[in-house]
């Protein structure tokens, strides 16, 4: 069955929000990728961007929660992609949330560039850490440029059936379970998008991660942010994947459920 997983970047306050005015009520899972230096409010460190991160607290509220709802996952302790800054993110994360070095977590690549020379011996140094999944941005595989290029265009087109198929090779069963890949809202993304690329998913019987970033109201700062959606299309989108999961379409899951079947 197609399987869709929703995933935040960064650790901004709006995702915890978004968590608990939408996600947690509709019962729907996802995974919050955190750089955790960030949410400490360390100085001097490459930030993701200018947002509030959530509080310590609030992450804490996030992984505690009762049914067990939602993923954290790291994003680096600063927001970039060197390997030892994500294994540093990574342990912080265990230690604020009191996680213990055995439970295998996931890490989402911030910027999502690696090249292809350095990424074998970055996967062997995140698997020695017990980490389970890294998650980037773009598939290796062939075409990459061409439908990079094809998205750019539609972003200003918003055809629904170049949109899904522009992120096609992004589909989870592509990939050797280690890399995981994801198709991106932003911005210039239209919902009736991001429906298309869910009912292809179905009946191509194809999983994707879907990555946020900001999900904001129309009168909020950062609103116009390239990397931010609206507040009542991902209400609109959830209410949309929840009606798929109780006709029994799709599941709805985190992405570190993607590997563990
Ligand atoms: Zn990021």
């Amino acid at each position: 069955m197609t399987k869709i997983s929703l995933s935040f970047d960064d650790g901004r306050k709006d995702n915890y929000v978004a968590a608990k005015e939408i996600l947690e009520p509709l019962n729907i899972p996802a995974t919050f990728n955190i750089t955790i230096g960030y949410v400490e409010k360390t100085p001097n460190i490459e930030k993701p961007s200018e947002h509030i991160p959530m509080s310590i607290d609030e992450l804490k509220d996030l992984y505690n929660n009762n049914n067990n709802l939602f993923e954290i996952a790291g994003h680096g302790y600063e927001h970039n992609n060197d390997v030892d800054n994500l294994i540093k993110g990574v342990n912080e994360l265990r230690k604020v949330l009191n996680i213990s070095d055995k439970q295998k977590l996931g890490i989402v690549s911030p910027h999502s560039e690696f090249d292809t020379d350095t990424l074998p011996n970055v996967i062997k140094k995140l698997k020695d850490n017990n980490i389970c999944y890294l998650r980037v941005g773009k598939n290796f595989a062939n075409n990459v440029f061409m439908r990079k290029a094809v998205r750019k265009i539609n972003r200003k087109l918003n055809i629904p059936s170049i949109f899904s198929w522009s992120y096609k090779d992004s589909d989870i069963k592509n990939t050797d379970e280690f890399l995981l890949y994801s198709s991106g809202a932003i911005k210039d993304t239209k919902l009736k998008e991001l429906k298309r690329l869910v009912s292809d998913a179905i009946k191509n019987d194809k999983s994707y991660i879907i990555c946020f970033h900001s999900i904001l109201k129309k009168d909020e700062p950062f609103y116009d942010d390239l990397f931010t959606w609206d507040y009542n299309d991902f209400l609109e989108f959830c209410k949309y994947l929840k009606k798929l999961r109780d006709d029994n379409k799709i599941e709805i899951c985190k992405t570190i459920d993607l590997i563990n079947n």
